[in-house]
């Protein structure tokens, strides 16, 4: 869109107020002054006027390939999620959709917007989450008929969950599996396999709800949602 358009829409003028201003050279966009008022810009543009950030939408959605060792929480004498931001894409409102434990990599929503972190994170909603994880031991059809009847742990009562064996190594006892759970308890994924016995090497979780990890995102990398990955949320 063009940025007068992008300015009148955020309230900063009119465009008729907006001409002028632009033409001051008050307007840029990163390093470069615009004075051209069909400059295109997108929603994800961050404009400054007289050097004050100007963003288009109220709710942000950023998809993170969250890395090891942070934490998933806004702030933590620990480094977190939230310190992987550059300055520009920060805002105070951020807050991770649920957390994943501190060595657990993937895919993590970020965003300003509680009423859908809300329904991703409700128990009653059951939304879907795919982890692949690499095992110790070698998981078994056993282990899958444990897993889709549902576990009994210590404190509750683990959901029918569907397991799938990707790869297995007999000799040097380790397996590749994928798991899909509907809800979220803490360590959850851990503490099934332990109760079969097994223990979890390395965990990324790899789908939530109609989001997936992009293969081409780097960890410690982050990019906006797309539009349709925005609406398949709602
Ligand atoms: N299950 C776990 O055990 N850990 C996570 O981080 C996520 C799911």
């Amino acid at each position: 869109m063009r940025i007068d358009r992008f300015l009148s829409h955020m309230n900063v003028g009119t465009r008729k107020t907006l001409k002028p201003l632009l033409k001051a050279g008050r307007v840029r966009v990163a390093d470069k002054v615009i004075k051209e008022a069909k400059y295109q810009v997108t929603p994800e543009t961050v404009v400054y006027v007289d050097d004050e950030p100007i963003r288009y939408q109220t709710n942000f959605y950023w998809l993170l390939n969250k890395p090891a060792g942070v934490i998933s929480a806004t702030t933590d004498p620990q480094k977190t999620v939230m310190d992987l931001f550059a300055p520009a894409d920060y805002r105070e409102d951020l807050f991770p959709v649920g957390r994943l434990d501190k060595d657990t990599t993937g895919l993590l929503l970020i965003t300003n917007d509680g009423d859908l972190a809300h329904d991703l994170l409700s128990p009653k909603k059951h939304v879907a989450k795919t982890y692949r994880a690499k095992i110790a031991g070698v998981v078994t059809a056993a282990d899958q008929a444990q897993f889709a009847a549902g576990l009994k742990l210590r404190d509750f009562d683990a959901q029918p969950a569907q397991l799938t064996i990707l790869r297995t190594d007999t000799a040097r006892q380790e397996s590749l599996i994928e798991v899909e759970i509907h809800e979220g308890k803490f360590h959850q994924v851990k503490r099934m396999f332990h109760a079969v016995g097994k223990e979890v090497l390395t965990l990324e979780r790899i789908k939530m709800g109609p989001l997936s990890l992009p293969a081409d995102l780097k960890r410690g990398q982050y990019r906006a949602l797309t539009t349709t990955e925005i609406d398949a949320l709602q």
